[in-house]
């Protein structure tokens, strides 16, 4: 869908990027899943084309949340191996390096991973730190990991997923993220959960203000422990929440393109991206889910300053905010940014 602007991309792909809000499973190459369809006997169309149907949003497709997660149903077919999972989790790292991002914290769901051949959830996550780590040290870019539980799946599941994260967060396993249906499912069976992975050390990143009201960011914040809001964006139809996030420096984790095609905003030119900015909040940049959009980080801030008027100066302070809020220690972070600085020449 942005083919046709290559040449100003071009400016955006040489900029060193940060992305906080990026998921392993809508992350796969087509050109892997068309591999692992002949190697695993998964059934698909023969296609690209065909496939690219499936799993990535077309411009003819409905912008609406249960087309945008119709895509995740398809793309479980191919959890098919251990292999499998350490592939798709490598590429993730080096499609990110690629787009010059140099600090990645991929968020992937052990649960997701692990149902459909019946992996044990602590293999599932050793393959993907273990991938992640060697492709980051290959391709010369950081990368942590954040845990993603599902509000529709069991709590029980969360808290043995909370846990493991907990056992492997000197791996670089950082955080701890709410994610799925929040407009049918609440928070509150998970309040205890997010508590104690919290006072164990993760750090906490929820979903909301998404499908969501602005309320369920405040939720978010006061009964989850969120130091981070994945999306966010209808925070602004509550001036106290607003007041609430700014009080609090919760950072938004901002993803247009998504937003776009999952319905959340009415057109790109619709996204309140801008807005946010304005009223003081603390916004980043990101992707979501590349292969699903379609999209690298490249064309998101594209997006943003050609479509939503944001200038290239705030481009870059959000990308200085992105670093300063990454699930990193206070020297690492201060490295990150340092290192931005300079590259981005401020
Ligand atoms: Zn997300």
């Amino acid at each position: 869908m942005f083919s046709d602007d290559t040449a100003p991309l071009n400016k955006y792909v040489s900029l060193p990027k940060v992305d906080l809000h990026r998921h392993l499973e809508g992350s796969l190459r087509l050109s892997t899943m068309l591999d692992i369809a002949k190697q695993h006997g998964v059934t698909v169309p023969v296609s690209m084309l065909n496939l690219s149907g499936l799993v990535q949003v077309q411009d003819q497709d409905p912008m609406t949340f249960s087309n945008f997660l119709e895509k995740f149903k398809t793309l479980r077919l191919f959890y098919k191996s251990p292999d499998v999972i350490h592939r798709v989790s490598a590429e993730a790292v080096e499609d990110a390096a690629k787009d010059h991002v140099r600090y990645l914290e991929l968020r992937f769901t052990p649960v997701a991973l692990s149902r459909a051949e019946g992996f044990p959830l602590h293999d599932v996550m050793d393959w993907v730190i273990t991938s992640t780590q060697e492709a980051a040290k290959k391709y010369k870019i950081k990368v942590n990991l954040i845990a993603s539980v599902n509000r529709h799946e069991s709590p029980e599941l969360a808290e043995q997923v909370a846990w493991l994260a907990v056992d492997h967060m000197k791996h670089g396993l950082m955080g701890l993220d709410l994610a799925g249906n929040e407009a049918e499912f609440p928070s509150s069976p998970f309040y205890g959960i997010f508590k104690e992975a919290k006072q164990s050390g993760l750090h906490i990143t929820i979903h909301a203000g998404e499908w969501g009201p602005a309320q369920n960011v405040r939720d978010a914040i006061e009964n989850l422990g969120a130091e981070r809001i994945g999306h966010g964006v209808r925070v602004l139809e509550d001036e106290a929440v607003v007041a609430l996030a700014k009080e609090c420096g919760t950072v938004f984790e901002v993803c247009v393109t998504s937003n776009f095609q999952s319905g959340v905003v009415k057109s790109v030119e619709a996204h309140p991206l801008s807005k946010m900015m304005e009223k003081g909040l603390k916004v980043t940049i990101n992707t979501d889910d590349p292969s699903i959009s379609r999209i690298v980080l490249a064309n998101e801030y594209q997006i943003a300053c050609d479509k939503l008027n944001v200038s290239l100066d705030e481009l870059k302070k959000s990308i200085i905010v992105a670093a300063q809020s990454a699930f990193l220690n206070d020297e690492d972070k201060e490295k990150l940014t340092t290192l931005l600085k300079k590259e981005l020449k401020l």
